[in-house]
């Protein structure tokens, strides 16, 4: 049983996407986005290990960005809930960190 820490503590940052000078593959200007997802600091307090989950439905409104995502319910660091759990499978930190995001604090499983 770890006692869980507010995200406001762990450095997050919504991470928006695309915009100014951006293309795709196509070569095609990427309209830009917001709030696609969330970066923070590694739960295991690894600081240059970033966690990133991106979001089912991001913060703009517009669809998921990328090939997975995170329900989430919340608009700011206080309140945010992600679901389901998150498991980080690869990092630098090699953590294997599995734990929530649930009303702004981080809990490990
Ligand atoms: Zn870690």
């Amino acid at each position: 049983m770890t006692t869980p820490r507010k995200l406001t503590e762990l450095n997050p940052r919504f991470i928006g996407a695309g915009g100014d000078g951006i293309t795709g593959p196509n070569g095609e200007p990427v309209p830009e986005r917001h709030g696609v997802g969330v970066m923070l600091d590694c739960p295991c307090g690894a600081v240059d290990s970033p966690l990133y989950v991106p979001f089912a439905n991001p913060l703009d409104g517009g669809p998921q960005y990328g090939p997975q995502g995170w329900q989430r319910t919340g608009e700011s660091f206080d309140t945010l809930t992600l679901t389901p759990s998150i498991l980080r499978t690869f990092s630098h930190c090699g953590c294997r960190w599995h734990g929530y995001i649930t009303a702004g604090e981080v809990r490990a499983a």
